[in-house]
């Protein structure tokens, strides 16, 4: 799993208020952004978080979250609400072009 997401650290001043309207925007919220959105918002920032698609948007996905993504969710307070909803696997073949792995 690869994650990306455009965080822009925003360090104008809105005019009329005098004071910052947000600290950072996140472009992209997919994982990467969400998470980083999180992170930044409970460490005290003020997010903004902008996608191109409104959500729920279609999205390819295997739908599998593997045990180094569960260890992100639970380590960030985020696997509980998952698990009840979840079906656990033992393990994948992955397969193409008459080849399994
Ligand atoms: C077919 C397929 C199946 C997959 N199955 C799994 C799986 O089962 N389990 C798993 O862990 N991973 C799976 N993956 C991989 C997983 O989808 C990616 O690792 C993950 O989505 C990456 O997260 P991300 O936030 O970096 O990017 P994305 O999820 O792609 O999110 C990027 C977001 O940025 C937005 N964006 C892009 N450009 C702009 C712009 N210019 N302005 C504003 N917003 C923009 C997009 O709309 C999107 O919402 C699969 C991938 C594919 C292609």
């Amino acid at each position: 799993m690869v994650f990306a997401a455009l965080v822009i650290v925003v360090s104008g001043v809105a005019p009329s208020a005098g004071t910052p309207m947000f600290d950072v925007i996140v472009c992209g919220a997919g994982p990467a952004g969400a998470i980083a959105a999180t992170v930044l918002a409970r460490g005290g920032a003020r997010v903004l978080m902008v996608d191109r698609a409104r959500f729920p948007r279609p999205k390819l996905c295997g739908d599998t979250v593997n045990p180094g993504a569960c260890a992100i969710l639970e380590r960030l307070g985020l696997l509980a609400p998952i698990v009840p909803r979840a079906l656990p696997i033992d393990g994948m073949i992955v397969s193409g072009k008459g080849e399994c792995a």
